[in-house]
């Protein structure tokens, strides 16, 4: 099932989306995500889908957890190939991590709606970066779990661009300032939960800027894969729900390229993964 938070009348709500994709059911008496994630477990679907629905084009969708209760928890570098590009452009410096993932976190003040601005700080910012990722939200509590049971502690799949200001994220030894401007974290365009979305088999994971296929992989090119995350991550430390996991990003991004292909303003970004859909966003 996908699940939304979308703007109507200037007032935001969740809702379900119908099957067909074209209508939203809002959920009632629930105000935003992680409410729905709460009372989740307890919801009659079927129920909500019969009542009501508002026409999909009718209504503004906003990212689905517009205003994250923590920092983004990311990996980087967490695609081979990504190991691979990274370790070209950077030196000796950046290597595919084979023992520990390598985890940083990403401050979110206001995600970015789907078909929202992603904000350019081009008096701050000279090589801005895209990053498509798959992103792990967390529907109950975890700790100390399995990594057989880990998917179970899942509520469902995003995509999140993790925007990034090159030069910030390096000049500082982390990378988290780089990582953690405003409108640097455009998410959507909705939640998939696990029956519709099996993150063990791969799926494709691609950008597009302004219609050029950038990145082009899938999921199971990643080195450490989602349960493996949240036992380790859970160990010790409590993954709380609404918790966001953003899982890295394949080769293709703008670093990449000799010459670099940084975003400019006006630029149009796509990123997309099967099964879940298409998040674009323009740089402003
Ligand atoms: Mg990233």
């Amino acid at each position: 099932m996908k699940l939304v938070t979308f703007e109507k009348d200037g007032r935001s709500a969740v809702g379900l989306l119908n099957a067909a994709g074209t209508a939203v059911h809002p959920v009632p008496g629930c105000a935003d995500m992680q409410a729905l994630i709460g009372i989740w477990p307890a919801l009659d679907t079927a129920a909500v889908l019969r009542g009501e629905g508002l026409p999909l084009e009718r209504v503004r969708l906003l990212a689905p957890i517009p205003r994250p209760v923590q920092d983004v928890i990311c990996l980087g570098i967490n695609y081979f190939d990504h190991a691979k590009e990274s370790e070209a452009v950077a030196g000796k410096g950046v290597k595919a991590p084979d023992t520990f993932p390598i985890y940083f976190s990403k401050r979110v003040n206001e995600a970015v709606a789907p078909g929202g601005d992603i904000l350019s700080h081009s008096d701050l910012v000279a090589d801005l970066d895209y990053e498509a990722e798959l992103a792990v939200v967390i529907g109950r509590p975890a700790y100390n779990v399995s990594e057989a049971d880990a998917l179970d502690y899942v509520f469902g799949y995003t995509i999140l661009n993790d925007v990034s200001a090159r030069t910030i994220q390096n000049q500082h030894k982390q990378w988290y300032r780089g990582k953690s401007l405003d409108g640097f974290t455009p998410m959507g365009p909705w939640i998939v939960t696990p029956d519709e979305f099996d993150v063990r088999r791969p799926q494709k994971i691609q950008s597009r800027i302004n219609g050029e296929l950038r990145q082009d992989s899938t999921t199971d090119l990643m080195i450490f894969h989602v349960p493996y995350v949240i036992a380790e991550l859970s160990q010790g430390m409590t993954l709380r729900p609404g918790t966001i996991i953003s899982m890295g990003t394949p080769a293709g991004v703008g670093m990449g390229f000799d010459p670099p292909k940084w975003l400019h303003p006006g630029d149009v970004v796509a990123c997309s993964i099967e099964g879940i859909g298409t998040l674009t966003n323009t740089v402003r």
